[in-house]
């Protein structure tokens, strides 16, 4: 089966900083992929490359049949892939002039060409199915933080993408909001949606993902699968990163 993400020989620099480090990453269809390590080890560079939000400079990256190019290189598939791929920020970054519903509607009408009965339509059934449809006339700063991150998860389904990527979704929701936010998450999981999430709930991470991938200093020095990665790390960097935060 074809891979929905390839990445193979992936570098990154900021300047002098190498921050990915030959990476090789593949995604199969329906497969959850949960990131970890610490702060600065450059997991949202990782994902920000899947879509095209950074630019890398070797490697080459292949996302759902699309191949992105290295820095300087015609990009003419950056649109193919934003459209395939959803984003989810720690920040919700929901427009706040528009109602909940006219957010998810959005991009549907704009980049999908949908009529705006249509785009409706759809944003009430994925209102729905993240809990929130009697939210869809308010305005997002009305909503509690866990209620907007929903919303920013129904706006990212409404393009109907291939793959989701989640960055850190939860870290800047009060406690009591992020359980809420992981049951959608592991909702879009079971109906096998393909994701890469990047997270520090390592509960989620042991009981949703196929695979964990440790990255330290922009490389990934450890992956597998949840049991084994969390119960029987073989790198000690991994055992000291998760002794610090299980
Ligand atoms: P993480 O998400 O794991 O905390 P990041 O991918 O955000 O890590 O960052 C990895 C490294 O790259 C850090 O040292 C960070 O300071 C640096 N970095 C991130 N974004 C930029 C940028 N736009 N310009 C320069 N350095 C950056
Ligand atoms: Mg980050």
């Amino acid at each position: 089966m074809q891979h929905i993400v390839d990445m193979t020989n992936l570098d990154k620099y900021f300047g002098d900083l190498h921050v990915l480090q030959d990476i090789n990453l593949s995604v199969s269809p329906g497969e959850v992929v949960v990131v970890i390590g610490a702060s600065g080890s450059g997991k949202s560079t990782l994902i920000r490359c899947v879509n095209g939000l950074e630019e890398f400079e070797s490697g080459s990256l292949v996302v759902d049949g699309h191949e992105l190019a290295p820095k300087g290189a015609n990009q003419q598939n950056l649109q193919n892939i934003r459209k395939e791929v959803g984003m989810v920020f720690q920040q919700f970054n929901l427009f706040p002039h528009l109602s909940v519903k006219d957010n998810v509607m959005l991009a549907p009408m704009k980049v999908r060409g949908a009529s705006r009965s249509e785009a409706a339509d759809s944003a009430m059934k994925l209102l729905d199915r993240v809990g929130i449809a009697n939210q869809a006339d308010k305005s997002p700063k009305q909503l509690s933080g866990g209620q907007q991150q929903r919303v920013a998860i129904a706006r990212a389904l409404a393009m109907e993408p291939r793959l989701m990527l989640f960055d850190e979704p939860t870290s800047a929701l009060d406690p009591e909001m992020i359980g809420e936010v992981l049951d959608v998450m592991r909702e879009l999981a079971k109906e096998g949606m393909t994701m890469m999430v990047v997270t520090h709930e390592m509960g989620f991470a042991r009981e949703v993902a196929d695979r964990v991938i440790y990255i330290h200093g922009g490389r990934i020095v450890e992956e597998g699968k949840p049991a084994d990665v969390f119960d029987h790390p073989q790198n000690e960097r991994t055992q000291s990163f998760l002794s610090r935060v299980l």
